[in-house]
């Protein structure tokens, strides 16, 4: 009972930290994410990335994904991906560099990615992107651990 009850106080005390296990973002008919950096809770056993495509146009004109990787690799995971071509979302598989993704959606679609934070170090810098050709320049952000 009394460990019930200081485990509430724990969760009633830091809602920002509890939050913080799960994220979202949006993309639209542009190529945009919403959000510039992502930031999640080193405590997380897992994190969940949830994205919404609020625009119209189908995956084939105007597809978006969330892909991870440490900063270093994301260049050569977008290259790699392009020749995987759409049917593969444009992600090479098996790549290891490769840290989590959703699959490639298009407008009115939502697609989330469940993954765990072990192995990952918050000291280390690692972008999300899009693997959709030519998104990869303007479609990138921070993700961060703390
Ligand atoms: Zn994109």
């Amino acid at each position: 009972m009394k460990r019930a009850a200081m485990l509430l106080l724990t969760l009633l005390a830091s809602p920002g930290a509890f939050a913080a296990c799960e994220v979202r973002i949006e993309v639209g008919d542009n190529l945009e994410y919403s959000k510039d950096v992502l930031t999640v809770d080193a405590g997380c056993d897992t994190v969940t990335v949830n994205m919404a495509h609020t625009g119209q146009l189908p995956a084939n004109a105007m597809g978006h994904d969330w892909v991870l990787s440490e900063t270093g690799d994301a260049r050569a995971v977008v290259d790699a991906g392009s020749d995987a071509g759409f049917d593969n979302d444009y992600q090479k598989a098996g790549d290891k560099r490769i840290i989590a993704a959703t699959p490639i959606i298009g407008g009115g679609e939502s697609t989330s990615v469940s993954f765990s934070l072990e192995g990952l170090d918050p000291s280390q810098s690692y972008t999300f992107f899009c693997t959709f050709p030519g998104h990869y320049p303007a479609m990138k952000g921070t993700f961060e651990i703390e």
